[in-house]
This record gives structure tokens, C-alpha cells and sequence, in this order.
């Protein structure tokens, strides 16, 4: 009865066990959850007040598919101060999220018989939008020993003529590696070599702990007019129920996403893109206090962390994610996530689906005191086993 298409899609592991720890604290299970996926801040009380007032005035019709001019002039503003990019509002697309213009863009970009080079460890979507676009996804294996940083043997040892997208996320989910300008500027240059678009996925640029997070797409103009840039307001801003992501990049393949969103979703909500609109425009202050905030808890899980024995892991310096090699314990990721859930009530997600078995994803977008008593039970998990 279902399409091949579909029996070969994964559910998320990360949207699945991110519920279920909602589910069991629900219950009133004690469970620690550091499996979120999404900041546990509030979102700012400027951005719930612009979209109260555009319920208010009425403002709950379609807008323009790829969103309202002055939400793309915001993002323009914000790219080029930001990210020091360039665009104008027709490279410009407004999504549901940075998911959808994910999802579009391979869409517009590959199709049977093509593949798509993905660094690993890889956001669990990745491959399964790769081939819910018929193409193949394959793995560029990175080295924790030189901090998961994406290096050209690497992808030289992936590539093959098949290969037509080479998708980038720095800050990365899961190991929060930042990638570093050198690395960014042979990555633009191999991929120019190689005849490749660059999908750079930024959406945790926003939150890096002491270190610079430049996008490749500002490396030269070559690669600029080959990147098309992925963002949102879902991370930066404590927005991620709202749905609001863009792309921005070459105006025929913003325009070809357009098409695809026309017959799809229409416009993201109209009421979601006036908040996100003052999100982007309103005082920078908290997510500024936000970022501060997640490098206090980086920091005192770092810490707590590397006085567990049998675990290692290479420090974040963006996003809100550690990611912990769990194999000397000789449980694989499912089975480790299984039994610390069951045994000791702390929710982490398997590393099988970003690629790793081998590892476990420990989110610090939770308090110090979740923190503290997560790793705690973590510690004592590991000596008993
Ligand atoms: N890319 C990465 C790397 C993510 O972690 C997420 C979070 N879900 C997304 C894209 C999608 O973000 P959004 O919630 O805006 O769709
Ligand atoms: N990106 C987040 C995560 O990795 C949210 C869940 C999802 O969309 O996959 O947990």
C-alpha cells in the first residue's frame, strides 16, 4: 500500500525520544531530559506581543508564498550584519521552519542517480531528505581527533561524479563543532573544483561560546553564488513551535523552492512571520542573555563530564549539544540510551541516527541543576554497569 519512497524513510529519533521524555515527565516520572533538541527558554515578550497584535488586526490571511516583504528586508539586514552576506529580497525564501527549506531545497536541487556528500556525524533529517528527493546520501566521515572538522581527504575519498550538493552545518548538531575559516576557505575551493552547490545549514550560528562562526558563503564570491544559506529563528530565538526558517541564495533556486512551497505549505503563518519579523528587528539583548546562558552550562557539563570515567568527548564551542562516545562502556547507542532511560530515568538520544553508534547526544539546553543531577545519574549508571 505505501510508496517505496516512504517505506525507506526513518522516523526522527530525536523527535521521537524528545516526546517521550515530555511524555514520561508527564507522567510524573522523575526524568531528566537531556535529549532536547530545542532551548528551554521562553520565547521574548516582544516577539508574543507582535504576534498578538497581528492576531489582533486581523493579519490571518495568506501572505506571498515565500513571505511578507518586510520579514525578507529583515533577513537580508540581518545576513549582512550578521554573516557579512549580501542579498536581495528575491534570493530570499521564508519557510516552516529551517526544515522545509531543507526539504525544498534538495528537492530543487537533486534527483535519481545523483548523490549528495554529508559529513558525519549529520543531523538526523539529512539522508532521509536526500532520498525523499530520489538521490543517495553519502557519508563523509569526520575525525574527533581534529575536533569532527571537515577535511578534504575526506570528501575526496567520498566524491564521485554522482556527487552534486555537499551540505554543511556549522555549528553542527550533534558535535557542535564550529568550522574554522581555513577549513571553510579549501572547503570553497574543493567545492568549486568539484562543481558542487554548497547547502550550508547555519541555524546555531547564533550561539557560539568564544569563537567566530563565519559562513562559507563569505569566503569568495565563487562559492557565494554556489551556497545557498539555511537559517531560522527556531534556535536563536526560543522559537522552535513557531516555524519560521529562510533560505537565502542564487535567485533561480530560491524562486524554484518558491514554486515547490506554492504547491505545497503556501505561505509559512502569517501570524508566525510577523513574530519572527520582530524577533529579528526588535533589541538583541536576550538572545544575547540566551547565548551567555548555554555557555555557562556548556561549560559545567564539559566539566562534570570529563570526571566520568570510560566516556570521552570533544568540547562544543557552539550549540547546545555534546556529543559522548559511549563504546568502552560496550553498549551500543540504542541499548546505552535504552538502559539509562529505563535504569536511571536520564533521556539522551542513540547517536545510531546521526550516524554514530558508537556515541550518545547530551543536550545542555536544560538548567544547571537538570545538569548536574543528569550526570550525576549518568556517573552513577556507568560505574554499575
Ligand atoms: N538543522 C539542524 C541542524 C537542526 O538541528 C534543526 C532543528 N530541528 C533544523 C535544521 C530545523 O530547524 P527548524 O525547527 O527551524 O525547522
Ligand atoms: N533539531 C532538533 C534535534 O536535533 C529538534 C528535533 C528535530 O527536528 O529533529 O533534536
Amino acid at each position: 500500500m505505501l510508496t517505496q519512497r516512504i517505506q525507506a524513510v526513518q522516523p526522527s529519533p530525536t523527535l521521537r525520544v524528545t516526546a517521550l521524555a515530555k511524555q514520561l515527565k508527564a507522567e510524573g516520572k522523575k526524568v531528566i531530559n537531556l535529549a532536547a533538541g530545542e532551548p528551554d527558554f521562553d520565547t521574548p515578550e516582544a516577539v508574543k506581543k507582535a504576534a498578538i497584535e497581528a492576531i489582533q488586526e486581523g493579519f490571518t490571511k495568506y501572505t506571498p508564498t515565500t513571505g511578507i516583504p518586510e520579514l525578507k528586508n529583515a533577513i537580508a539586514s540581518t545576513l549582512l550584519k550578521e554573516r557579512r552576506l549580501s542579498y536581495r529580497p528575491e534570493q530570499i525564501a521564508v519557510t516552516c521552519g529551517a526544515k522545509q527549506a531543507l526539504f525544498n531545497l534538495l528537492q530543487v536541487l537533486v534527483q535519481a542517480g545523483e548523490e549528495v556528500l554529508i559529513p558525519s556525524p549529520y543531523w538526523v533529517s539529512y539522508p532521509e531528505m536526500v532520498r525523499l528527493a530520489g538521490a543517495a546520501p553519502v557519508e563523509v566521515r569526520t575525525d574527533p581527533a581534529s575536533g569532527f572538522q571537515v577535511e578534504r581527504k575526506a570528501l575526496e575519498k567520498a566524491w564521485s561524479s554522482r556527487a552534486k550538493v555537499l551540505i554543511l552545518n556549522s555549528p553542527s548538531n550533534p558535535t557542535g563543532a564550529v568550522l574554522k575559516a581555513e577549513v571553510l576557505k579549501d572547503l570553497a575551493r574543493w567545492a568549486k573544483e568539484r562543481d558542487l552547490w554548497v547547502i550550508s545549514d547555519e541555524i546555531y550560528s547564533r550561539l557560539v561560546y568564544g569563537c567566530d562562526c563565519p559562513s562559507i558563503a563569505s569566503v569568495s564570491p565563487e562559492v557565494f553564488s554556489r551556497t545557498v544559506v539555511v537559517d531560522g529563528v527556531s534556535k536563536a530565538y526560543a522559537m522552535t513551535g513557531w516555524r519560521i526558517g529562510y533560505l537565502a541564495g542564487p535567485a533561480e533556486i530560491v524562486e524554484a523552492a518558491g514554486r515547490l512551497q506554492d504547491h505545497s505549505t503556501s505561505n509559512p503563518t502569517s501570524i508566525s512571520q510577523r513574530a519572527a519579523l520582530a524577533a529579528l528587528t526588535q533589541d538583541q539583548a536576550p538572545v544575547k542573555k540566551m547565548a551567555e546562558e548555554f555557555q555557562k552550562r556548556r561549560d559545567r557539563m564539559v566539566e562534570r563530564l570529563s570526571k566520568i570515567k570510560k566516556i570521552s568527548f570533544v568540547k562544543p564551542d557552539g550549540a547546545f549539544y555534546c556529543f559522548v562516545d559511549v563504546s568502552a562502556t560496550g553498549l551500543n547507542s540504542g541499548l546505552f540510551s535504552e538502559r539509562l532511560l529505563k535504569e536511571a530515568l536520564v533521556a539522551v538520544i542513540p547517536g545510531g541516527g546521526f550516524g554514530w553508534d558508537s556515541h550518545v547526544r547530551l543536550s545542555f539546553a536544560v538548567g544547571l541543576e537538570s545538569i548536574q543531577e543528569g550526570l550525576d545519574r549518568l556517573e552513577r549508571f556507568i560505574q554499575g554497569l
